[in-house]
Order: C-alpha cells, then sequence, then structure tokens
C-alpha cells in the first residue's frame, strides 16, 4: 500500500531499527517504546489489522509467531507480552497488521 508507514518501513523506504527480516516478515523497535525492549513484527505484504485476517493470508501469523519465539530467545528475553490493537478503541494507530513485543519490566493486568 504506497501510502502506509509500515508498508514504508518493511520496504525499507523509511528507516528503522531492524530486529529481524525474511522474505515475508519485517521486525524493527518502536519509536517510542513502552517497555524496555519494545519491537514490532509486521507482515511484508500490507493487512490493515487482526480484522483482516482470514483463511488465506493466515500463514504469515504463523510465522510471526515463530519469529517471535525465535528472536525472544535470542534477546534473551524469557517473559515478554505480544500485543496487537484492533481499531480506534483499542488504540491502533498504525493500520498495518503488527504485533508489539514488550519486555523488561513488570506488567499489569488488565491492560489499560
Ligand atoms: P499501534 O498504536 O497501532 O498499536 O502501534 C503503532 C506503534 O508504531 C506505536 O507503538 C508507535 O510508537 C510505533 N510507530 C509509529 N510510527 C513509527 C515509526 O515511524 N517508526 C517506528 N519504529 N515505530 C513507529
Ligand atoms: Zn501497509
Amino acid at each position: 500500500m504506497s501510502d502506509c508507514l509500515f508498508c514504508k518501513i518493511a520496504a525499507g523506504e523509511i528507516p528503522s531499527n531492524k530486529v529481524y527480516e525474511d522474505e515475508t516478515v519485517y521486525a524493527f523497535y518502536d519509536i517510542d517504546p513502552q517497555a524496555p525492549t519494545h519491537f514490532l513484527v509486521i507482515p511484508k505484504a500490507h493487512i490493515g489489522s487482526v480484522a483482516e485476517i482470514t483463511p488465506e493470508n493466515a500463514t504469515v501469523v504463523a510465522h510471526i509467531f515463530a519469529v517471535i519465539s525465535k528472536v525472544t530467545k535470542e534477546l534473551g528475553l524469557e517473559s515478554y507480552r505480544v500485543v496487537s490493537n484492533i481499531g480506534e478503541q483499542a488504540g491502533q494507530s498504525v493500520h498495518h497488521l503488527h504485533f508489539h513485543v514488550l519486555a523488561g519490566r513488570d506488567m499489569t493486568w488488565p491492560p489499560g
């Protein structure tokens, strides 16, 4: 999607601090970290949010979770939280599917 911020980041058109990359997935540190470690994992192909996941495009989501499992181990993270905000009320500000990975501090439940 030509005017999508995360499509541009995944394509390298906007700089980011890369954590991981392969053919279908890109991970990078959040510009406004909410925990000592805070990175985002996105599909390179544009999907608007979890609400746009279908049987046809869902494979990349399993791959994203395999990437999260691998990268967190490489970073030595034993405890972390994975979050995806969907829609305005939940606080989604970028309309390209992304999973936040947050670690390095005590977390509360329920989330705010
Ligand atoms: P959302 O609010 O949609 O759940 O999450 C979007 C996230 O993207 C926010 O945590 C925000 O800090 C991050 N973000 C927004 N713009 C940029 C950017 O240009 N670069 C990076 N690395 N993160 C961004
Ligand atoms: Zn996009």
